[in-house]
């Protein structure tokens, strides 16, 4: 008899998403001129750079050619990627990588969810809350994670509330965590942290042998100079910390597939009895095993992005959607409700007026203005009270939706 990951069963369904949909097919169907604007999705709508766009095609016409044709690549992804995004997002940084620590992947979502197979089940995981889902997943799907209780709450699992109250700033575990994922700039709610409170995380990793999983997946939209782009900025970070990155949200590639994963080779965790470890050789173990790289295609798609043309056009796109975001932040601001985010990142975390609960004004928001955005307790039991707004959507659709906030929502 087969049996199946019981883990699997501890997760409570992708409620959120399949909830927005089931209500917002429900409003449709009673109201089937309504002009519905979405900001709730976190995908990009800008098409693909042009550098990347002919690169693209090059590399097409490269594999109709039996001399330049192109097979199983590196696991690890090809070096011509790989020495670019140490040269133009380390270097100029102060940050000193060898190629073999940088792993090409086809998304941060995936490194994010895989990297917890590398550690043992009896680790102690510490995640903010509200949090980007896949790490608490990955974690229940592996054992890791306990059972779910009525705060909506993994039991085994230490949440770090980021709220308006601590103006989004976690605070260090009161106890000792062993995996702790951070995801700066965030999602869901748009903060950052200055330098020297993640100088806190990576001492607390230091002191306590932690590993910090930094999710760093938007760091191209930050603005501001106190804020970290990489945490191997911060002294001692390359011993204790993995970084995610991607091409999903400064170049557009959600769609066409490319991030990386950065394992220092100093960064150790232990055996039982013990002995340190090396991550990076566990992590290219488990890439060479189980992945077959990013394809040459879309590599060389990526690697367009560093050329002069690509640097400029990414720029103008993120340009574009934080030009969206102020756009929503001025004009939610504009009606007296409090905003956070949006200044360093493409998301807009606001506090529900008159303290509604995030799905009635998901509803009231629906009803009244037709506009859809995502409930923050979705995210977490401290997104209650909040809702997220994306900066991805069109520059038409976003300035009409602000005018809709002001004219049409009753508060
Ligand atoms: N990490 C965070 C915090 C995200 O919000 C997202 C996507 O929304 C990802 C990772 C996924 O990135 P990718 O498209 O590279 O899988």
């Amino acid at each position: 008899m087969a049996l199946v990951n019981e883990n699997y069963l501890k997760l409570p369904g992708s409620y959120l998403f399949a909830e927005i949909g089931r209500r917002v097919s429900k409003f449709k169907s009673e109201n089937p001129d309504a002009d519905i604007i979405r900001l709730g999705i976190g995908d990009v709508t800008r098409a693909l750079p042009a550098a990347v766009i002919e690169n693209l095609h090059k590399a097409v016409d490269e594999m109709a050619d039996e001399k330049t044709f192109k097979g199983y690549g590196p696991e690890q992804g090809y070096e011509f990627l790989i020495q670019k995004v140490i040269e133009y997002d380390y270097t100029p940084r102060g940050i000193n990588l060898d190629c073999d620590e940088v792993f090409i992947s086809d998304g941060s979502k995936c490194d994010t969810g895989n990297i917890q197979e590398i550690f043992g089940l009896d680790n102690k995981i510490a995640v903010t809350d509200p949090v980007y889902p896949v790490y608490v997943d990955s974690n229940v799907m592996a054992g890791r994670a306990g059972i779910l209780n009525s705060e909506g709450k993994f039991n085994k699992i230490a949440y770090v509330p980021c709220t308006a109250e601590n103006n989004f700033i976690p605070a260090l575990p009161k106890e000792k965590v062993d995996l702790i994922y951070l995801c700066f700039p965030n999602n869901p709610t748009g903060m950052t942290l200055p330098k020297n409170e993640l100088k806190k995380w990576v001492e607390y990793a230091k002191a306590n042998k932690s590993i910090i999983l930094y999710d760093a997946a938007y760091e191209a939209y930050i603005q501001e100079n106190d804020i970290a782009h990489s945490i191997y900025e911060i002294e001692g970070a390359k011993e204790i910390a993995i970084e995610f990155r991607s091409f999903s949200k400064n170049a557009g590639f959600t769609g066409t597939r490319c991030a990386y994963t950065v394992v220092p080779k100093e960064v150790v965790a232990y055996t039982e009895a013990g002995e340190a470890i090396s991550l990076n050789k566990l992590w290219n173990r488990r890439q060479t095993t189980k992945f077959n790289g990013v394809s040459y295609i879309i590599q060389k798609g990526a690697a367009s992005v560093y050329t002069p043309e690509g640097q400029s056009q990414i720029k103008t796109l993120i340009n574009y959607y934080m030009t969206n975001a102020k756009i929503i932040r001025e004009g939610i601001k504009s009606m007296g409700i409090q905003v956070f985010g949006g200044v360093n990142a493409p998301y807009i975390w606001l506090k529900t007026p008159n303290n509604l609960d995030s799905w009635s004004f998901f509803d009231k928001l629906l009803t009244e203005a037709n506009i859809v955005g995502t409930p923050g307790v979705g995210f977490g039991p401290s997104g209650q009270g909040y809702f997220r707004l994306t900066a991805f959507g069109s520059r038409e659709n976003t300035e009409k939706a602000i005018e809709r906030f002001k004219t049409r929502l009753k508060i």
